[in-house]
């Protein structure tokens, strides 16, 4: 086995290949096999828990350093987005200048936050208003 990225680089990594899903691409090679890799640097054992509000999938233990076990958690959670329910809701925010991705609650959400829709109409409201201007 590689080596695993280190955190920032899987950040990057996690980026392009949710950026490749998004524009229902396949994410490069390279891209995948370091998402791989930081999968494999730590496997758990998964365990089949139940407590008084159910069922609930925990990991017993991992191999690896605390680190790798960082990055393994983080390329399954990843994978488990990408491979579940919510992968057709991940979305690029529309906003400008915005790098954020974000699940949408509904299907006409174009905006990762408030924040960013509210940027987004007041900047429409301006350009408006300098074109009734003139
Ligand atoms: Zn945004």
């Amino acid at each position: 086995m590689r080596r695993p990225p280190a955190t920032r680089l899987l950040r990057g990594v996690v980026r392009a290949v949710f950026g490749a899903h998004i524009a229902g691409e396949r994410p490069e090679r390279q891209a995948l096999e370091c998402f791989n890799d930081a999968l494999a640097a730590a496997p758990g054992v998964r365990e089949l828990a139940w407590s008084a509000t159910g069922p609930r999938l925990t990991v017993r233990e991992r191999t690896g350093t605390r680190m790798e076990a960082v990055l393994t958690r983080l390329a399954e959670d990843g994978a488990d987005l990408l491979t579940g329910l919510s992968a057709a809701k991940l979305s690029a925010c529309g906003a400008q200048g915005c790098t954020r991705l974000f699940i949408r609650s509904h299907a006409a959400r174009r905006w990762c936050s408030d924040r960013c829709g509210n940027r987004v109409r007041a900047a429409r409201h301006y350009a408006d208003r300098e074109r009734s201007a003139k």
